[in-house]
């Protein structure tokens, strides 16, 4: 179907889906640029009438931008640091004003404000020097692996079991990185300065060395990409709700407070700040990020139960190294 255009430009809807450019494996910048954001939504909007209001923001924000790898960087970045320090903003709150003690993990731990500011300025260092130009990257990546930008989205459903499988790659992924990480020389050169907080809290979610950030980064980004490489099938917007909730999980995890409504409590193979809390506090066992199977098949796993069952037979004490 030809979508008509006030400037004459051909987007060809191919299967129901409106493709914002001449060329599929190029983006979306071949509307011509009109004078403001808003003038774009409004010139989208009057030709493209079947696009809800979300699809309408994101086709204007690629026509607007005229510069895809430009478009996909900065939405990427902003996301990122939106996510991480929006994130992280609650739990500083109340660890700052002391609330919910009674659900502190590590009660006689609460991190200082000056201590958070200090980890909040690391981070954010580390996001600019060694993120920012990783993400840069990002576009031309997706661009190569042929992941969709065009609108419509796709369905909530299509979106759900692709992020459910990338949670169980890339926990699998995280398992056995980080469990290399604790290997000696590499813990030493590598993992340590993660472990600086003992008892974690939010912002302490990506305060780690650059190679760790990449190490483990990698199977954020990567997961999507195999998948998308194997079945052809992922648009950037699945990875993006991905990341986001990514990082709110290893956020929470590294709160330091248990709930009671706490996910793992409705979902008991989910890990949640129960399980890597106690990772930081006692620097063995629990290496997965958001399931508890991994650790607990190869009998990984540090918690009050996993001791009791290694008590019951020593041979297998010694695993959880
Ligand atoms: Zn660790
Ligand atoms: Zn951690």
């Amino acid at each position: 179907m030809y979508v008509k255009h006030s400037c004459d430009k051909r987007h060809w809807d191919t299967g129901g889906g409106l493709l914002l450019s001449d060329n599929p494996t190029s983006l979306n910048s071949t509307f011509a640029p009109a004078a403001t954001y808003w003038g774009q939504y409004q010139e989208i909007s009057n030709y493209n009438v079947n696009l809800n209001v979300a699809e309408r923001l994101w086709a204007a924000w690629y026509a607007w931008m005229q510069n895809d790898v430009l478009a996909t960087g900065i939405m990427s970045f902003a996301m990122h640091e939106i996510v991480y320090f929006g994130r992280s903003l609650p739990w500083f709150i109340i660890d700052s004003l002391g609330l919910f003690k009674q659900y502190k993990i590590q009660g006689n731990k609460v991190p200082s404000v000056r201590e958070q500011w200090d980890c909040a300025k690391w981070v954010l260092l580390s996001h600019v020097t060694v993120e920012l130009p990783q993400i840069w990257l990002f576009h031309p990546m997706a661009q190569f692996f042929g992941l969709s930008t065009s609108v419509p989205f796709p369905s909530v459903l299509t979106m759900a079991y692709q992020i459910a499988i990338f949670f169980v790659m890339e926990d699998a992924w995280h398992y056995w990185f980080h469990r290399a990480l604790h290997y000696g020389p590499l813990y030493k050169a590598i993992h340590k300065i993660h472990h600086q907080y003992s008892a974690p809290f939010g912002l302490a979610a990506e305060y780690a060395s650059p190679i760790e950030v990449m190490i483990l980064g990698f199977g954020t980004v990567s997961c999507p990409i195999i998948w998308c490489a194997i079945t052809g099938n992922l648009h950037i917007l699945t990875m993006y709700v991905w990341i986001v909730l990514r990082l709110a999980q290893a956020i929470d995890a590294h709160s330091g407070y248990e709930f009671p409504w706490s996910l793992h409590h409705f979902l008991p193979f989910w890990a949640g700040a129960d399980h890597h809390d106690l990772h930081h506090e006692k620097f063995i066992g629990n290496y997965s990020s958001s399931f508890r199977w991994w650790d607990y098949v190869l009998d990984t796993e540090y918690t009050p139960e996993a001791l009791k069952r290694r008590r019951a037979n020593p041979s297998s004490a010694k695993k959880a190294q």
